[in-house]
């Protein structure tokens, strides 16, 4: 038997001093099964939406199951009501009104449900030595040459001229064909080897395996391109033109999975950043009755900056809060400036592959639960809204209370990078903002990798913070 020591001084100094995060699976190896049975709605969520506006039908659908109803301006609402806003098919806003004023501020938990992808461009279509193709146009940070030998699934939507909107989903169905970008065989690549790897696949060698069989007729000029084309408007009853009025996305088709022997983690295509959409909804859905109103937002045009009319840069937010104030008789500005908000976003899990990138002491790691980002940015902080230590305390004070598994990590090491959020955006409205999200590995791949017990604290913290 061992003997147990009793602790030194220096044991117990250690011990009333240091801190570090936890790791969930040694401290609280019970709480596995909680975890597992949490993601199983969560990879369902990941499978349903691949897309903003798919993301959107697919939440819309679950707060119409709670409960909730359409804002309507004008209207009185009692604490405990729910309602949502939906933003052009590409944006939502819910909220569960509380028992408190507005004066006293909103808590906001936002979420972004795009993902960086492969667009198709206006005029896609061509054909090149007996193979139609289509063009794309990556949309956010991707690295282009994980995205070649994928299957991809297309996904989208499109305006017909007579202003039928036509929904396209095809390599998603048991049985559905899928497509892809070809890449070299090693056998040939000696020169594309001398590439740099930001050039392994370049923009313009991004383009779609479509088909390959031609449309038999000699007066045909592009038989092949014309079969691709007769096979969409058989299904679909699209035309060439129709490309103009579409947003085409081509996503990885591969389905969210469990990875690993211990089934601890899931992968899957745009973990980045419907995880948070996914925890930040399922609190808001069981907010009851909130002291605070809440606001759970889940925008679009995160990865390419926030801009346009469905991203943070837009005043959508803004005047929604504005709706909300009004209605209340009391001036937004006053909310704004009492307003706390979780800008809901992932941060990169440390990767001891790659650790050169990473500050040990200051990066988020599998299985230590949310991670809490003070600041973003780059060089210097740059562009970052760089959280109080006011706000730290309030939002580590929410999670403590709650029994939150949490952890605080920058992205990356100094000046090996950097990236940003919407937090910005909201700070600049007066709000104290900091981001809160899930520990990921392999960001912006088509196969991110995020820890179960990671998840489901994530939600913890959100329900924490939203009740
Ligand atoms: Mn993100
Ligand atoms: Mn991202």
């Amino acid at each position: 038997m061992e003997e147990k020591k009793e602790k030194s001084e220096g044991k117990k100094l250690e011990e009333a001093l240091t801190w570090k995060a936890p790791h969930i699976g040694k401290e609280a190896p019970e709480q596995r099964q909680e975890a597992e049975d949490f993601c199983q709605g969560y990879k369902a969520f990941l499978d349903e939406g691949k897309t903003e506006r798919e993301c959107v039908e697919g939440i819309t659908k679950r707060l119409l199951a709670s409960g909730y109803t359409p804002f309507i301006y004008g209207k009185k609402y009692n604490p405990g009501d729910k309602i949502f806003l939906v933003n052009r098919g590409k944006a939502l806003i819910a909220t569960t009104f509380g028992t408190k004023p507005l004066t006293e501020g909103v808590r906001i938990a936002g979420a972004h449900i795009d993902s960086p992808r492969l667009d198709l461009k206006p005029s896609p279509l061509y054909e090149k030595q007996d193979m139609a193709y289509m063009k794309t146009h990556y949309y956010g940070g991707i690295r282009k040459y994980q995205w070649g030998t994928v299957p991809l699934a297309m996904h989208g939507v499109v305006v017909k001229k007579d202003g039928e909107i036509c929904r396209i989903c095809i390599g998603e169905n048991p049985g559905d064909p899928v497509f892809c970008v070809t890449d070299l065989l090693p056998h040939l690549a000696s020169r594309q080897n001398e590439r740099k790897l930001a050039e392994g696949l370049k923009g313009e060698e991004l383009n779609i395996v479509t088909g390959s069989i031609p449309y038999v007729d000699d007066q045909v000029k592009e038989p092949v391109k014309l079969m691709a084309l007769k096979l969409l408007h058989d299904r679909f009853g699209i035309t060439e033109a129709d490309f103009y009025r579409a947003e085409i996305e081509m996503v990885p088709a591969q389905k969210a999975v469990d990875v690993g022997l211990d089934r601890s983690m899931v992968g899957a295509y745009g973990q980045d950043d419907r995880v948070c959409a996914y925890t930040a909804l399922m609190a808001e859905l069981e907010a009851d009755s909130p002291a605070y109103t809440t606001i759970t937002l889940f925008a679009d045009k995160e990865e390419t900056g926030s801009q346009g009319n469905t991203g943070m840069c837009s005043d959508f937010l803004e005047h929604y809060m504005g709706y909300l104030a009004d209605m209340e008789g009391v001036d937004v500005r006053q909310v704004f400036a009492r307003s706390l908000c979780l800008s809901a976003d992932v941060n990169a899990a440390y990767d001891p592959t790659f650790s050169d990138v990473f500050d040990p002491n200051n990066s988020c790691y599998i299985n230590k639960g949310c991670v809490l980002t003070k600041y973003t940015g780059s060089r210097g902080k740059s562009g970052s809204s760089d959280a109080s230590a006011e706000t730290m305390a309030k939002v580590i004070g929410i999670m403590d209370k709650a029994k939150v598994y949490w952890q605080a990590g920058e992205l990356g090491a100094v000046d090996q990078g950097g990236g940003g959020t919407i937090a910005k955006f909201v700070a600049r409205l007066n709000i104290d903002t900091v981001d809160l999200g899930v520990p990921i590995l392999s960001m912006h791949a088509p196969f991110e990798v995020a820890s179960k017990l990671d998840v489901y604290h994530t939600y913890r913290a959100f329900k924490a913070f939203l009740d």
